[in-house]
This record gives C-alpha cells, structure tokens and sequence, in this order.
C-alpha cells in the first residue's frame, strides 16, 4: 500500500486526503497547527462559502489567474460533486445571493465536522504540531524534515495570508528547494489603501448600492454594483475586494477610481432631485439637507471635492454649484496607493508556477511523485465560494491521482 504524506491540513489537505484514501493509500496530513482546517473556520465570516452553484462557464469566468490550468480539476471534480459530497455526508446546505453555498446551520464548524468525520472513518493519519521545513527527494522516497519517511508527497499549504492560521508561506521556500518557481507573490481580494480621504470621518461608513468604478487610460478595468467601506487606511468591503484583485500593484497611481454614490440617477435627474430637496427647505444650510442624499459623516467630503462651503443655505446655492455637486456624487474619486499588507488578504495572488504541474494530476514535471494542491499553487479567484471549489477540486484530483499513480 502506498504511503502518502499530506503537508496541510487545511481544506484542500483535507480533500486530497480523503480522495486518496477512498483509492485505497495510507494517508497521513502533517499540520503545523494543533488542530485542522484553521482557516476553513474562519472563511465567511465564520458560515463557510463552500462553493458557488454557478454553471461550468459562469464559474470559470470567477477564476482570475489559473483558469485554464483549472478546466481540468474542476471538470474532474465539480461545484456539484462538491455539494454533493457534503449533503451525502450529512451536511444540509444552502444557496444564497449570486449561487453562494453555505451549510444551512451556518456554522463553519459543521463543514470542518463532515471533513473530520470523513478522515477518521477513512483511517487518515494526523500529526499535528509538527512544522515541516524539509522535504528531500531520495531514489525512491520522500523525506520530510529528515525525521519521516513516504512514498509521496502532496503539497497542500496554502498561501501566505491570515499567517496565525497557519499558511504563513514558508512552503515556498521548501518548494524552491524542490526546484520549483514560485511567481511573485501579492495579495488578493484585499482593502485598498488611499490618499486625500477625509478617512477619520469616514472610516468604518459602509456604502450600500453604489457603483465602483477603475478604469486605466480609456481600459474600463472594473465597474459593479454593490457594496464597500471607507476604513482607517483606505478602502475596503466586498466591492473592493473584487477590484483589487484585477489590478496590477505597478500601475497603482495610473488608475482612475471613483465610486458613483447614486447610481440609480442619472445626472439629469440627480440634479432634479437635489433641486427638489433644495427648494423643500430654502433657508437652511445645504450641508444639513444633504443628509436626506448622504450619509452625514460623507457629506464633508463630498462638499470639499465639489468646493463649495456647506453652510451656504440652500436658496443660495448657485446652478454651477449644484452641478459640481452632482459630478462629485457620480464621480467621488479615490486616489488609491497600493493593497493592504499581505497577511490582511483573503487569499494570495502568485504561488507555485502553474507551468510545472500536470493540470489533469497535480503532479509535479520536476519531481515526479510530488503534488501540490490549493492556494500554494499560483490560482486565485473572485469572493463567491470560488476559492473552496478550487481547494477541492484540485485536492481531490491530486489525492485520486497519487494514490492510484
Ligand atoms: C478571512 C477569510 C475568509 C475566506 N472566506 C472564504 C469563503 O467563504 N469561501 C471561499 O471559497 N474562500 C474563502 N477564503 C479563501 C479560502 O480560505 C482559501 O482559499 C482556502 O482555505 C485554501 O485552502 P488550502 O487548503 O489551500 O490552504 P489553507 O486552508 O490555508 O491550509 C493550509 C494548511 O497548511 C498548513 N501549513 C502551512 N505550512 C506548513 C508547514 N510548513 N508545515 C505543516 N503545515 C503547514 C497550515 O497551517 C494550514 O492549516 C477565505 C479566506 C480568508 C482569509
């Protein structure tokens, strides 16, 4: 029986596990941490998006870098072999907005439970605390930390974010070793960083049913509807997210971004309606009616990006005024300087070159036996449950694979 060793016991750790042991292999995951799946715990805001029911095409379209590379997996093992294998394990789900799956208790612990289950009945071996620094290739073995011996290896680590959960990035070096490359490694769906925000007034001001925007040059990069907030060091929310994993760290400063606050109205309109307001109550200072159109910690912000003083009272607003006025609430501008830190990133952008690895086993061209799986792989996708699906896609097809190589 073949003895294969799982480095990372985290979601794709735990799939490749199972996939291998179903074919039949001795498993066993070596984790860092003193207990599984850290990071699974806290993905959705502790619910868990464990996948997303977004047909073959839709789906791809959510994965930014990688996408061709995960045709294979995920055709192997898809969003439905995904739901299916949790309900059949007894987990009830649910879909939500935009095909998002989450377990219908909520709790991500529910999805861990079902892994866990699922391990101990296929006899899966964990060693837990145990940091694995080393891994050398022999004539016919792998060595790991030149203390433990295997037949195979599958590399399940993970990224180099949210580092108290254990995927601190410390595989890539021992992955390089190995002789692999690994791209530069940035972060993805993360919080922006700006400059010239009044960010102490607006810090923690979430916006809802607004529209962002970044173009580059005449390149329209990003434009959604939905949601985002202004935060201590920029901006953020699940707007941002999205945008910040489309842009190029280099050209940070040649982005034009704006949010438009009432995308709803045109400018015609919007110029209409402010005039409405206006005339409603004459004699009182615009800033103040304002708050019927803004939430009041931005109305500051945007009345200094329009230039015009707020305690000017309404009937005294000039035409000219009130379209300044409205540029600025289509037009609010961000002057972005960068991503947040790595580690505040939900997932990371670079990881294992995809160039040398059999898309269809997640075996590596450059040592054969040895597989990866997962974020440590250079593969990020949009917010949605597309990430998990990528975890476990490719989990499984290194675990099936391995076991039956
Ligand atoms: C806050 C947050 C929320 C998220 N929410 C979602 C969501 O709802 N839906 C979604 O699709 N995605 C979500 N993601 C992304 C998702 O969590 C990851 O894509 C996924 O966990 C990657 O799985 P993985 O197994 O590759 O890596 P991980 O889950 O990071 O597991 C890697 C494991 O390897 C271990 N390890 C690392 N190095 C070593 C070593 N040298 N020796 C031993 N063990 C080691 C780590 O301790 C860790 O347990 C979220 C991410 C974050 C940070």
């Amino acid at each position: 029986m073949k003895n294969i060793c799982i480095i990372g016991g985290g979601a794709s750790g735990a799939m490749a596990a199972i996939s291998a042991a179903e074919c039949g292999a001795d498993v066993t995951i070596i984790e860092k941490n003193e207990k599984l799946m850290k990071k699974l715990y806290i993905t959705g805001k502790g619910r868990c998006n464990i996948t997303n029911s977004a047909y073959y095409e839709d789906f791809l379209q959510n994965i930014l870098r990688g996408r061709k590379f995960f045709m294979s997996s995920f055709t192997a093992y898809d969003n439905y072999a995904v739901i299916d294998f949790f309900k059949n394990n007894g987990l009830a789900v649910k879909e939500e907005r935009g095909g998002r799956i989450f377990p219908a208790s909520d709790k991500s612990s529910d999805v861990i439970k079902v892994l866990e289950n699922k391990l101990r009945n296929l006899n899966v071996k964990t060693i837990l605390n145990y940091d694995v620094k080393k891994i050398e290739k022999t004539k016919d073995k792998f060595v790991v930390n030149e203390d433990l011996q295997f037949d195979n290896v599958i590399i399940c680590a993970g990224g180099s974010t949210y580092k108290s959960t254990g995927s601190d990035g410390s595989i890539y070096t021992i992955a390089e070793r190995l002789g692999h490359e690994v791209t530069e490694i940035l972060p993805g769906l993360t919080g922006l960083a700006a400059k010239g925000l009044r960010l102490n007034d607006l810090q923690g001001v979430s916006l809802l049913n607004v529209s962002l925007t970044a173009s580059l040059g005449k390149k329209q990069i990003y434009s959604e509807l939905g949601e985002m907030l202004f935060t201590h060091f920029g901006i953020s929310g699940p707007l941002v997210l999205s945008m910040s994993s489309l842009l190029d760290k280099d050209k940070m400063q040649d982005y034009t971004v704006y949010i438009d606050l009432k995308p709803a109205l045109d400018e015609e309109k919007l110029y209409n309606r402010i005039m409405r307001d206006f005339e409603k109550e004459p004699k009182r200072a615009m800033k103040n009616v304002l708050r019927r159109l803004l939430p009041a910690a931005l109305i500051d912000s945007v009345l200094e990006k329009s230039q015009i003083s707020g305690d000017i009272v309404c009937n005294q607003v000039t035409a000219e005024q009130r379209r300044s006025l409205v540029k600025t609430l289509k037009f609010f501008i961000i002057d972005i300087e960068g991503f947040y830190k790595l580690d505040l990133a939900i997932i990371t952008r670079g990881g294992v070159n995809l160039k040398e690895i059999n898309p269809k086993t997640m075996e590596s061209k450059i040592v054969p036996g040895l597989y990866f799986a997962g974020e440590v792989l250079d593969i990020d996708a949009l917010t949605g449950g597309y990430n998990l699906q990528v975890a476990f896609s490719t989990g499984y097809c290194a675990g099936k694979h391995c076991a039956s190589s």
